[in-house]
């Protein structure tokens, strides 16, 4: 299995230490917006930055990049769409990004909705899907539309179910709160609730989590179920799963 350290940044990002199979001292950052903590911890363990991968524009995904990259001299892949700090490589779906010395490859998947040229790296059983898909929910509609991104959320979803999930965010808590109100009787969400409760207690992240679980818990995720269409119905959903996802999403912007 892919071994992967969160470098904690800002108040509730992490930044993701893809560490080569080859040379665990040998690493991939994910969405460095703020270069001082990965400097730092690669300074203290002795590691290497030997590349960067960006999902999309934000500066809390970008902003350590040129730092970084300027350190190391490593490459960066980001969404040809966009415009991407420092960016060496400019990659867009089904196109992999490739790291042989490192023993690492991983395919690029456009999941647009949050921005619009989003992409997720996939890859070793995990994907880095940025602020698209979160545990327990997903990302703010700044660029797509509903459509978009609920195209985005169900090309995650038909990932195999033991794909661990690498979002940007620390947001579980907050979301679960919500997903508990969208289905008041779904024990999964209760239950998975409780944990998170107890591993934040401790100061650990709730990630990564897994398609398997999204599925029982994420709202999101959850479209074509009879309980969440009930729920966003009564909210004034328009008919169809895209009505029903457009109601949920602007239900959790006030929420
Ligand atoms: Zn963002
Ligand atoms: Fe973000």
């Amino acid at each position: 299995m892919l071994e992967v350290t969160p470098v904690p940044a800002f108040r509730d990002n992490y930044i993701w230490l893809i560490h080569s199979p080859e040379d665990r001292t040998r690493v991939i950052a994910v969405d460095p917006g703020d270069a001082n903590p990965v400097l730092s911890l690669l300074n203290t363990r002795r590691w290497e930055l030997s590349g960067i991968l960006v999902t999309h524009h934000h500066a809390d995904h970008t902003g350590g990049v040129p730092r970084l990259a300027g350190h190391y001299g490593c490459p960066v892949y980001g969404p040809r769409s966009e415009i991407i700090p420092a960016r060496t490589r400019a990659v867009e779906d089904s196109e992999t990004v490739a790291f042989p010395s490192l023993g690492l490859r991983f395919s690029v998947l456009e999941v647009p909705g949050h921005t619009a040229g989003h992409i997720a790296y996939y890859g070793h059983g995990a994907v880095f899907c940025g602020d698209t898909l979160f545990s327990g929910g997903c990302g703010r509609l700044f660029e797509g539309t509903p459509e978009q991104m609920l195209r985005s959320l169900d090309a995650l979803a038909a990932l195999p179910e033991e794909t661990r999930v690498y979002c940007t965010h620390e947001y579980t808590e907050s979301n679960l709160a919500f997903a508990a109100a969208v289905e008041p009787d779904n024990g999964d969400i209760q239950a998975y609730r409780e944990r998170c409760a107890d591993i934040r207690a401790q100061g650990q992240p709730t990630l990564p989590s897994t398609l398997e679980r999204e599925r029982t818990i994420n709202p999101f995720l959850r479209v074509d179920e009879a309980s969440v269409r009930a729920a966003a119905l009564a909210r004034g959903a328009a008919a169809g799963r895209v009505g029903v996802f457009a109601a949920i999403r602007a239900w959790k912007d006030e929420f």
